[in-house]
């Protein structure tokens, strides 16, 4: 047990194949790729072009309870639980997001799986990997270059500069940037004003991209993005700038999904990552799309909890990408039960029947949100070393009490073979389980009403709060006739509230809306509560002063 590899370890001694060959076991030609080295491609605009009118395979969904902060191995299981499919004899591929480099350098580490269910190469995928988030990063931060030129010249769309709502944005943890002063020296620096940075993952212009069906949508999309208000206080968006152009092109390869594998050769293409607390935490829809035409299962996975990422995939991504998934797995953890269940962070690895079985309240209420939206379950145990038999067998007969499926998952230790039972359990649910799958808001109710639906129906809560200033944006939406679009919450992830300190199941509470942003380009409103940042800061010993890189080239301590 003291030799436990290190996912980096056990990531670099894996033989990838050429992903020219792993390519070919999904009917991908050589030509049909874009190359980024050998282990690495994006698919073409022509062979997704091709793709478009084939037939569609079934998506398999992977959430979560609320985590702790070292997060529940939801990314593990997605890419062990693709492994056992393709072991059961099934043609499985995954579709799932693209890491951050501000939780890789801050307290998570990297998002590629972990023990013997990774993606790879892991150090290229958790780093720059073919450079997408670069090219958003860019894209934000040349319309917000484009903003600032406009004032400087003459302003002639009337921008108040008071009321610019677009961010530049960095993909790193860098509190320092939530707040800035630009524009200061005189007139010819530019025209000075208020403005912050938001990570990445957050832009908008992420979320354009994981909501894009090609680069034509793409382009419609980012014109209506809103970046300002005039002094009339009207909207004022990209189009009105006449840069969707610009930024499409930007944008033109990052648009493309990237290819590669896991450590058992199973073809995964890894697309998009914004951030489930703070926007939709959803891989891209053409990613999605495009592996349910070169596969028959493709196993997903939406970020957090679900009463984050799921709620968002069932409501923002199914519906704009018209998909829906097959049924959905709820990755647990005996430790993150017992976290629910009272048990301080510390003191997770010592057996603790009673705190568990308190912290069931938890699991329960996700199987109830899944339930509601018509949909088949069932729970992956995501099982640690530390975990005592007397645990498992009481989460298991818990679950049987409850009339759930559930299944041992002991992927990050066997790779594919761990996961056969969750996939078993998969198949005889989608056969045998009527998928009633509807939403549970409807988008003519009131943004109001939606928000009310997601936090009585989906986080178990009382009531929701407006505060003056929600209330006054509620009236502007409508005027600009965007009250038919979905919310997008922001809520922290480790509470079912919106206070990050109420564990387990908590009722009674109201929910409170500091805020709203309309992400019109993406196609929602977000709707911020609590303390909720849309640029993280680091810990106080991150994960970066792990990290190191030798003489050659190779990475270590990226987890
Ligand atoms: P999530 O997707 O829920 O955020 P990840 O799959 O990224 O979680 O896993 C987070 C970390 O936990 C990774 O470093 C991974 O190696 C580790 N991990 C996941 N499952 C297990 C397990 N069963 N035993 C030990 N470590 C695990």
């Amino acid at each position: 047990k003291t030799t436990v590899k290190s996912d980096i370890e056990i990531a670099q001694a894996a033989k990838m194949k050429p992903i020219v060959e792993i390519a070919k076991k999904i009917n991908l030609e050589e030509d049909d790729l874009e190359l980024f080295g050998k282990y690495k491609a994006k698919i073409s605009s022509g062979a997704l072009a091709k793709l478009k009118t084939k037939e569609s395979g079934k998506i398999i969904l992977v959430t979560a309870i609320n985590p702790t902060p070292a997060g529940e191995g939801k990314s593990t299981v997605t890419v062990g639980l693709a492994d056992a499919f393709n072991r059961i004899g099934k043609k499985a591929m995954l579709a799932i997001r693209e890491p951050s480099l501000g939780p890789t350098m801050g307290i998570k580490g990297g998002a590629t799986g972990g023990g013997y269910a990774q993606v790879l190469p892991m150090e290229d995928i958790n780093l720059h990997f073919t450079g997408d988030l670069h090219a958003i990063t860019t894209a934000n931060n040349a319309l917000a270059a484009l903003i600032d030129n406009n004032l400087q010249q003459g302003n002639e769309l009337n921008i108040d500069p008071r009321r610019i709502v677009w961010k530049r944005a960095v993909d790193l943890n860098d509190r320092a940037l939530r707040k800035v002063v630009i524009g200061l020296g005189g007139p010819l620096q530019g025209v000075p004003r208020e403005d912050g940075f938001d990570i990445t993952v957050a832009s908008e212009i992420m979320a354009v991209l994981c909501l894009a069906s090609d680069l034509t949508d793409l382009k419609l999309r980012l014109s209506r993005i809103v970046v300002a208000y005039n002094y009339n206080k009207e909207p004022v968006t990209v189009g009105d700038l006449g840069v969707e152009g610009a930024l499409g092109l930007l944008l033109k390869d990052a648009v493309k999904p990237n290819l590669v594998q896991t450590i058992e050769h199973t073809p995964a293409l890894i697309h998009g990552g914004p951030f489930a607390n703070i926007a939709h935490g959803c891989n891209s829809a053409i990613a999605t799309i495009t592996a349910t035409k070169l596969a028959d299962y493709v196993i997903t996975e939406a970020g957090f909890g679900a009463d984050l990422g799921a709620e968002k995939f069932l409501h923002i991504k199914s519906r704009s990408a018209g998909i829906k998934p097959e049924a959905v797995v709820i990755v647990a953890t005996i430790r993150a039960l017992k976290m629910h269940g009272g048990v301080p962070k510390t003191e997770l690895v010592n057996e603790n029947v009673s705190a568990l079985t308190l912290g069931f309240a938890n699991l329960q209420k996700h199987i109830e949100t899944i339930r509601g939206f018509g949909l088949p379950v069932v729970v992956a145990i995501n099982k640690f070393i530390t975990d005592t038999e007397l645990e498992v067998e009481t989460l298991l007969e818990w679950c049987k009490r409850e009339n759930v499926e559930v299944a041992l998952t002991e992927v990050w230790e066997k790779g594919g073979e761990g996961g056969i039972e969750l996939a078993e359990k998969l198949l005889s649910v989608i056969e045998k389980e009527e998928n009633k799958f509807a939403p549970l808001y409807d988008l003519s109710d009131s943004i109001e009403s939606k928000v009310r639906t997601i936090v009585q129906k989906v986080y178990g809560g009382k009531d929701v709060e407006f505060s003056s200033k929600a209330k006054k944006q509620l009236l502007d939406f409508e005027k600009f006739g965007w009250s038919n679009l979905p919310v997008c919450m922001a809520k922290s992830q480790y509470s079912l509230s919106d206070d990050p300190t109420k564990l387990g199941r908590p009722s009674d509470f109201t929910v409170t809306i500091r805020e709203f942003k309309p992400s019109i380009g993406a196609g929602f409103i977000v709707a911020l509560t609590g303390e909720i940042m849309t640029m993280p800061g680091l810990p106080k010993k991150p994960a970066a002063l792990n990290m190191d890189v030798d003489e050659n080239g190779n990475a270590s301590g990226l987890f």
